[in-house]
């Protein structure tokens, strides 16, 4: 599979504060650097030609972190690169997503927002180190719906330190309240060199985030949600097409500090220094992708849907049949009820969706 890249991802890496969890490629944010890391990431992507893409996702860092003026520069840079009819995506931090920048969104086609707005908890907000409150999230759905954008993706965040069943339920109550078609809901993982891991902060145990995932799953199916991912809920029709290009273990462009790209048989990362970025040495990292590894990340990817993958997408990518190739592995797992063929597809089933571990393990 060699088909030019059709979605664009592009990072801003800029912060205003930095929140005691994060392993994202970030900086604090200072107004010399944002102008020299524009120039530059313009030209990244404009190294990559001046192809359309179906979809192009800003995240980051936070991107309502700049200054009206440059967020409009970077607006105005990437809409024309979005095909007619494509998914433009913005992330947004509640309290820098203002009335105005709502309004530049809508002018330059931005179609979708995710909010990070992870808890409504002051407790746990102030230990993550989030500088908002519930109340800018409310603010900050409002006012993009009054520009017209109603494509809205909420994040929410479970599991944090010593969260409490009445914090949970909480929250379940003021993310459904939002009314948004699209959650993201994540349990916090902990990594190396983020302020938690250096505090000693541990993640709650495995058995209590199982427990509070199978809440939410029953929560927001109640609600009407559909899991289509294992950590993504939408009403129909709202899936986020940018992040199933992942899930599809589709080719990418990654432009910006730290960013990730797959473009024919190569995946990329970029560096994490903003100098050098902002010297135009963007790369870090390249590797060519063998059969094997471009087979095992296809199943690792496209198992996290509840659609897994078709048959025939398997044989045109990797011109095998999967049911030959992986004969021996899949029938154990069709036989304890993880996984299920059906319909020229093969998916985990409700049961496989919550030990995906497991199946990959022995799938791959
Ligand atoms: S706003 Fe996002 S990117 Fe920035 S420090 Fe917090 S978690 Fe990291």
């Amino acid at each position: 599979m060699n088909e030019a890249p059709s979605s664009l991802y592009v990072h801003i890496p800029f912060c205003r504060e930095i929140c005691a969890y994060c392993d994202f490629p970030k900086v604090i944010y200072d107004k010399q650097w944002v102008k020299p890391y524009l120039d530059s990431l313009f030209l990244e992507i404009s190294s990559y030609g001046g192809s359309k893409y179906k979809t192009i996702y800003v995240g980051g860092g936070t991107p309502t972190s700049l200054e009206d003026g440059d967020f409009k520069t970077l607006l105005s840079f990437l809409s024309p690169l979005l095909e007619k009819g494509g998914e433009f995506s913005v992330e947004a931090n509640p309290e820098s997503l203002t009335r105005e920048k709502a309004s530049m969104m809508k002018e330059a086609g931005v179609n979708r927002v995710s909010i990070g707005m992870q808890t409504s908890s002051k407790r746990l907000l102030s230990l993550l180190g989030r500088k908002h409150a519930y109340e800018e999230v409310e603010k900050a759905v409002s006012v993009l719906r009054e520009v017209g954008i109603e494509n809205i993706n909420v994040d929410w965040m479970y599991a944090l330190p010593k969260e409490s069943d009445e914090e949970f339920e909480e929250d379940a109550k003021a993310i459904l309240a939002l009314g948004v078609p699209h959650i993201s809901a994540y349990s916090l993982i902990l990594e190396e060199g983020t302020l938690f891991k250096s505090k000693g902060i541990e993640e709650e145990p495995e058995d209590r985030q199982a427990e509070l995932y199978e809440r939410i799953l029953k929560i927001l199916r109640g609600a009407g949600y559909r899991r289509y991912e294992v950590s993504n809920f939408a009403k129909i029709g709202h899936e986020c097409a940018h992040n199933m290009v992942y899930w599809r273990d589709e080719r990418y462009v990654g432009c910006g500090l730290g960013a990730a790209g797959y473009i024919a048989n190569t995946r990329y990362k970029n560096t994490r220094n903003l100098k050098s970025y902002i010297e135009g040495n963007w790369l870090s990292e390249k590797e060519e992708v063998g059969p094997k590894d471009d087979m095992e990340y296809f199943l690792i990817t496209n198992l996290r849907l509840e659609e897994g993958f078709a048959l025939d997408a398997f044989q045109s990518r990797f011109g095998k049949d999967f049911l030959s190739v992986k004969k021996g592995y899949y029938e154990p797992l069709v036989g304890k009820g993880l996984l299920l063929i059906e319909g020229g597809r093969v998916k985990p089933s409700e049961k496989g969706m919550l030990l995906l571990d497991s199946i990959l393990r022995n799938l791959i």
